[in-house]
């Protein structure tokens, strides 16, 4: 009841506001023709509710076309008609945002009662109520220009400002049509526009991003508009987001187990990007699931966060000099992210997939490896120092993470992203292969179509592999701590032509963990698994007297790293 009684007094304000904003506007009008001078249309500010109620309340139906010229100066100019179908008094509401410069409204076969503007945080509304004789339709005519550059500068442009770091690089340039362009409410049935390009960019092409990024939801649909001056059709509302990606780009087309790849690549690209991505897709799907989706299109942007990449469900966004293990995490999203949903945790098992596949990779192609100057071993040996020096000072488990979320970007890839990924892969070390990818699979069916916490995903595992996992998830997921082996006690006796080695391991911050040792002598190298619960005895049967031993050799653990010797034996914690 109370709430009954609140919505009528905001209505009645709404009332209120809305008749004060009609003010008489001075326009050179006759029965046919007004030309408006926004510059002189009154102005008041309102809140963002007060407008979707202004927005919604309209009832001018009709259609729009626009025509825009981007010139070489990275400048718009353009002519917006629309024609409104209804009769009688008429408000159309024509939303808009600061980058956009009215030269010039004409309204035709109307007679313009009055004229006003709404202004809120993030958007400007201009209304125009009009009298449309039985039998016409009216027509307004809308000549405006924008600067390209600012819609990236701009705050208003969440979106695209947040993804490309520049709207413009002298063979690129991003567009965000909602911000240039003057829209009717609610209730666009179609926006046709038609795009003139300079001269110079001729063979450029554009593609077309209808997006929905929410709550719920970051995926973008591409459309491609190959010809020069072609016509793009938006159909579709205001709170869609559209970003318009034209360039001098380069189509490399193929299908992969039954999926069509687009690739637009920037014009002198010349990589193996079709055989990386092939590779990528046929990895995942035999081992996770087939590519959810029919189509992919990868898009190489000059323009787009260094280092980076996005995956919006049909559409990835990379940076044009992407490594096979940034696109592989980008395209393993398909799957952890977009067809299943983990809210944050799909950043560690992305991080995962890209680890996983990078090792399969890189161990086939060691060509490739040889540009980063280090072995496979090296380079895990390195990302797990990067992860124990972040990890050192943070205090928030990944149990945490995963709900509050990590604000810094550089800890929070490290944390969330890579030693989350890390944990995965103890998890697969724990588990073994098999029902490892089990349980990730099972993961996939699971929350697809909903979004699985991290409770459900220690019960998908525990499921799949019948084994209580509480002490794993408990220790990796919701302590920040990594284990901290010693190795200790350590003795070593001859009898006949063998060697008996015995030590101790005891891990400081009690975890239990297999772990694998690896003793090296001169003959042999022997490596077993054992299971450290705080503490364990190791004892080794050998044909020479041994010189080292490692910890966790193939680096499956995050751990604390040393190096020291006891009794003349190297010791290496890795
Ligand atoms: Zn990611």
């Amino acid at each position: 009841m109370a709430r009954k009684v609140l919505e009528g007094v905001i209505i009645a304000v709404f009332f209120l506001i809305f008749l004060s904003i009609f003010v008489k506007v001075e326009t050179h009008t006759n029965a046919e023709e007004a030309h408006l001078e926004v510059s002189n249309i009154p102005m008041s500010f309102a809140a963002e509710r007060e407008l979707d109620n202004i927005i919604n309340g309209s009832l001018a139906e009709g259609y729009s076309h626009v025509e825009m010229a981007i010139s070489e100066n990275y400048t718009l100019k353009a002519e917006k008609v629309i024609e409104v179908k209804t009769q009688g008094t008429v408000i159309v509401p024509l939303v808009y945002t600061p980058n956009i410069h009215f030269d010039n409204i004409t309204i035709k076969n109307a007679k313009l009662l009055n004229a006003s503007i709404l202004i809120t945080e993030y958007r400007i509304i201009l209304l125009l109520k009009l009298e449309v004789p039985e039998g016409r339709r009216a027509r307004i005519d809308i000549k405006y220009w924008a600067v390209i550059d600012d819609s990236c500068k701009d705050k208003r442009t969440w979106w695209i400002n947040s993804l490309f770091v520049k709207c413009k690089s002298k063979d690129e340039v991003e567009i965000s049509p909602i911000f240039f362009l003057p829209v009717e409410g609610n209730r666009i049935p179609i926006t046709k526009i038609s795009l003139k390009l300079p001269k110079a960019w001729e063979s450029w092409r554009g593609i077309v991003l209808k997006c929905v990024c929410d709550d719920v939801r970051d995926e973008c649909l591409p459309l491609e508009f190959r010809k020069y001056n072609e016509e793009l059709r938006l159909e579709d509302n205001i709170f869609n987001t559209f970003i318009v990606i034209i360039g001098d780009f380069k189509v490399e087309q193929f299908t992969v187990n039954d999926v069509n790849v687009t690739m637009y690549l920037p014009g002198n690209a010349t990589s193996n990007y079709t055989g990386i991505v092939k590779d990528i897709i046929e990895t995942f799907s035999s081992t996770y699931m087939p590519y959810p989706y029919k189509n992919l299109t990868i898009i190489f942007s000059r323009n787009f966060l260094p280092h980076s990449g996005g995956n919006f469900k049909y559409v990835v966004l990379v940076v044009p000099n992407a490594s096979p293990s940034l696109l592989a995490h980008e395209i393993s999203h398909s799957w952890f992210g977009c067809y299943a949903e983990f809210k944050r945790i799909h950043e560690s098992l992305a991080e995962y997939s890209e680890l996983s596949f990078a090792l399969q990779f890189y161990e086939r192609q060691l060509k490739e490896l040889e540009r980063y100057n280090m072995t496979l071993s090296e380079a895990l040996d390195h990302e797990e120092g990067v992860i124990i020096s972040y990890n050192r000072n943070y205090t928030k488990p990944l149990a945490r993470v995963y709900i509050e979320g990590i604000l810094d970007p550089r800890v929070r890839n490290v944390i969330q992203y890579r030693k989350g990924a890390f944990v995965f892969r103890s998890l697969q070390f724990v588990l073994g292969n098999e029902t490892f990818f089990e349980g990730l699979r099972e993961l996939l069916k699971e929350c697809h179509g909903r979004e699985c916490n991290l409770t459900d995903v220690q019960d998908v595992f525990e499921k799949v592999s019948e084994q209580d996992l509480d002490w794993f998830f408990k220790e990796w997921f919701y302590t920040p701590k990594v284990p901290d082996y010693e190795v200790g006690n350590l003795s070593v006796t001859q009898r006949d032509d063998k060697y008996f080695l015995t030590f101790e391991i005891v891990d400081k911050n009690n975890f239990t963990m297999p772990l694998e040792v690896e003793v090296t002598t001169s003959k042999e190298k022997l490596v077993k698994k054992v299971w450290i619960k705080g503490e364990a005895k190791v004892s080794f049967e050998l044909n020479d007297k041994p010189t080292k031993i490692i910890l966790d050799p193939n680096e499956w653990i995050v751990n604390e790293n040393k190096k020291y010797n006891v009794e003349g034996i190297e010791i290496e914690i890795n």
